[in-house]
């Protein structure tokens, strides 16, 4: 580990840091504040949220990881204002559950989702009852040298996808959330907590593929009858067709055959829903 004015840097497998537990090593760069970011960001960079929508090569990555930590976590001081600022590194399972807590409802639809706040808005992360585009109204960024405000629209976003600026690191966000009650939120999460009720509890990184137009692909997966399939450690989950589990040392290499595979036996194209970060 060594530390600069602004960082603190380490050589670590990328394994350790996402929600698969797969990826070789890279340089992480761990940063707390905009000079963080700034310096951080001098070479080459990929910027790390929860890592929990990561597929990472077994070699690694040549880029710098960007993590954001602490400055960026406003997990505990999230009060109960409707309209706020968090930084990007504050975790999602949390603040649905202090917006609960303080009767504030817009982000039941995320519940259960392991994300960090900026990894949620670079993937329009969501389920079926809402999305995070739903309640962000602007992001500050730090793009080109600059830290800049965009408007939510700015970001266009889509299916699981938004559009940042090229090489942007998100470091705050602004969310609109309403005035309600714990009970009437507490309501509202009941049917988000029971449409999760069957997913796998194994190390994975959520969905792996995209569900086709009015269809699902966990759906076409089961019907190919590929639930339990594996290669090597890496497991097409008995409980969800659409996820893809670790049983303890699965490689990339793995995953990757694996998601051939299915690609290969299922006749509807599927799209990989994962970033994947290196070779
Ligand atoms: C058990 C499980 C359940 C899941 N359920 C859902 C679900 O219901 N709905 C859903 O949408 N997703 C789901 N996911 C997938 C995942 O949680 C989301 O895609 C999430 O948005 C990823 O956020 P992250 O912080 O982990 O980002 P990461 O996986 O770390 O990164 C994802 C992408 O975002 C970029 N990024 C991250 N942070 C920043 C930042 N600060 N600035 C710029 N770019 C950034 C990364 O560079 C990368 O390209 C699930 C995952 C798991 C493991």
């Amino acid at each position: 580990m060594s530390a600069t004015s602004a960082a603190r840097v380490e050589v670590r497998p990328l394994a350790d840091f996402v929600t698969l537990r797969v990826g070789g090593p890279a340089e992480i760069w761990h940063v707390d504040d905009v000079a963080g970011v700034r310096e951080a960001t001098r070479e080459p960079f990929r910027v790390l949220g929860a890592g929990s929508n990561l597929l990472v090569a077994d070699d690694g990555v040549a880029e710098r990881v960007v993590r954001l930590g602490r400055g960026f976590d406003d997990g505990r001081t999230f009060g109960s204002d409707a309209d706020v600022w968090l930084g990007a590194a504050t975790p999602l399972p949390g603040l649905v559950r202090r917006a609960k807590e303080a009767g504030l409802s817009g982000l039941e639809g995320l519940l259960g989702i392991p994300a960090a706040l900026g990894g949620a808005i670079a993937m329009n992360a969501g389920t079926r009852y809402g999305e995070i585009a739903d309640v962000l109204v602007e992001v500050e960024a730090f793009v080109e040298g600059e830290v800049v405000r965009l408007p939510a629209d700015a970001l266009r976003f889509g299916y699981r996808t938004a559009h940042l600026p090229e090489g942007a690191v998100l470091l705050r966000a602004r969310l609109r959330l309403t005035p309600s009650t714990p009970e009437r939120v507490a309501a509202a999460l009941a049917p988000v907590d029971a449409a999760r009720a069957g997913q796998p509890k194994a190390k994975s990184a959520g969905c792996a593929f995209t569900n086709p137009p009015g269809d699902s692909a966990g759906r076409l997966i089961d019907a190919a009858g590929l639930k339990g399939v594996r290669v090597g450690d890496a497991m097409v989950s008995p409980d969800h067709a659409n996820f893809i589990v670790n049983l303890g040392h699965a490689t990339a290499a793995d995953v990757d055959a694996l998601l051939a595979e299915i690609q290969r036996r299922v006749e509807v194209p599927l799209e990989v829903e994962w970033r994947r970060w290196g070779r």
